[in-house]
């Protein structure tokens, strides 16, 4: 009997119990429900206003407004990378309602590997202590000239690194010997030209107009990396600073000169970061109107010391590419990456913003030296852009169409 009586006690508080934990599983079944619905509603009122922002922006975009940094920012976080594209090519196609795609035929000329930079994202350089470094001699110089000049070639691209201890009166020299050959030479990027400054103790003001008087026509846009101070202090420590590279620019247009303007992305770089860049080549170019074009192109990390990132795919190439055509409303051109991105994905950059090839590159050893080695003849370049539907034509520096 004690025992019946035990179980139906057992039983009862199971019972109790049980309905106790069923209310409670229901109460929190029912609480759950409700965050659940509160969740789903916040998100849904998340993603309504999200994409309300995006339309906004993708009007502002189609009315010809410009884009500020933060919208530039969410349209290349969050943008669709075909709506991308599609913006960019409409707007390429109203800067360049003829279907042309310009190319330069150039010889990319580095004068010496000797640098004491050590970028860390540079596969390139030698330390000055290293005995496999080299300086061209000017008859290496000649013999490469010729060659690009055989081959139909308006310019030299003339680039090296920071060697420790060169004069400025080299420099001079080296221009006013390949000025000889009657060619245009685009070179020294900022970062040299800061260099030059500091060993000569000259202003970067006087080494442009002694280097312009001894033969430089252009300067191209190399060494911006990202123009942002952090990531120049984390991979670049000795090299010009953001401020630095603007201000040889804004000097370079002030006195006449055109110059390019790059972008190397890619590495340890945020998004604001990418964004902060674009945003500040763009307030020069609204103060001096000196960049010709805009070439963004991402970090080759193998034999760097970045040799573990991993590398940027087509898809991230492209939609920078867009954006930079989106964001940059102020700057004709936008170079397509070949030596980068290899012919297939090139010719794709046609659609997305890109209204010029670059250059033939006849030698080029700084991509190279990274494990990257497509290589394009003017021929094959010209077969790449028939194929997209466009024609094929020779430039200059500064755009002009060579004829024929
Ligand atoms: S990127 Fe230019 S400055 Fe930097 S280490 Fe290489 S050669 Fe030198």
């Amino acid at each position: 009997m004690a025992s019946l009586v035990l179980l139906v006690i057992s039983q009862r508080q199971h019972t109790s119990r049980t309905s106790k934990t069923n209310r409670t599983s229901r109460t929190s079944k029912t609480n759950r429900t409700s965050q659940t619905n509160k969740t789903n509603k916040t998100n849904k009122t998340s993603k309504t206003s999200k994409t309300n922002i995006m339309k906004n922006i993708i009007k502002k975009v189609e009315s010809g407004q410009r884009l500020n940094a933060r919208e530039g920012l969410t349209l290349l976080r969050d943008g669709d990378l075909y709506q991308l594209g599609g913006l960019a090519d409409t707007i390429r196609r109203g800067l360049h309602p003829e279907p042309v795609v310009t190319y330069v035929v150039d010889r990319n000329i580095n004068y010496t590997d000797i640098c004491i930079s050590a970028c860390k994202f540079c596969a390139f350089y030698k330390a000055p202590e290293d005995e496999r470094g080299s300086v061209l001699t000017f008859a290496e110089l000649g013999k490469k000239i010729e060659e690009t000049k055989a081959l139909g070639g308006t310019q030299i691209l003339l680039q090296g690194g920071l060697h420790p201890d060169k004069p400025l009166e080299f420099y001079e020299e080296m221009l006013r010997f390949i000025k000889g050959y009657n060619i245009h030479i685009h070179g020294f990027s900022p970062p040299e030209i800061c260099h030059f400054a500091t060993l000569s103790g000259l202003s970067v003001r006087e080494v442009i107009v002694r280097l312009r008087q001894a033969g430089l026509d252009s300067i191209p846009g190399g060494g911006a990396e990202i123009l942002a101070d952090r990531v120049r202090q984390e991979t670049a420590p000795r090299k010009c600073s953001a401020d630095a590279w603007i201000a040889v620019m804004e000097e370079a247009h002030n006195l006449g000169m055109r110059t390019t303007a790059t972008m190397m992305f890619g590495h340890i770089e945020t998004l604001e970061e990418r964004i902060e860049h674009l945003e500040r080549v763009r307030n020069l170019q609204d103060r001096t109107k000196g960049f010709t074009a805009f070439i963004p192109w991402p970090f080759q990390p193998d034999n760097t010391v970045f040799a573990q990132l991993p590398k940027t795919t087509a898809f991230s190439y492209l939609k920078m590419l867009a954006l930079s055509r989106i964001f940059l409303d102020n700057i004709d051109n936008i170079q397509a990456s070949w030596v980068t991105q290899g012919p297939k994905i090139a010719q794709l950059s046609l659609f997305f913003g890109a209204n010029d090839f670059g250059s033939t590159m006849i030698e080029e050893n700084v991509v190279a030296a990274a494990g990257v080695s497509f290589r394009l003849s003017e021929e094959e370049i010209r077969h790449i852009v028939l194929e997209a539907g466009f024609a094929p034509r020779q430039r200059t520096m500064d755009y002009t169409l060579v004829a024929g």
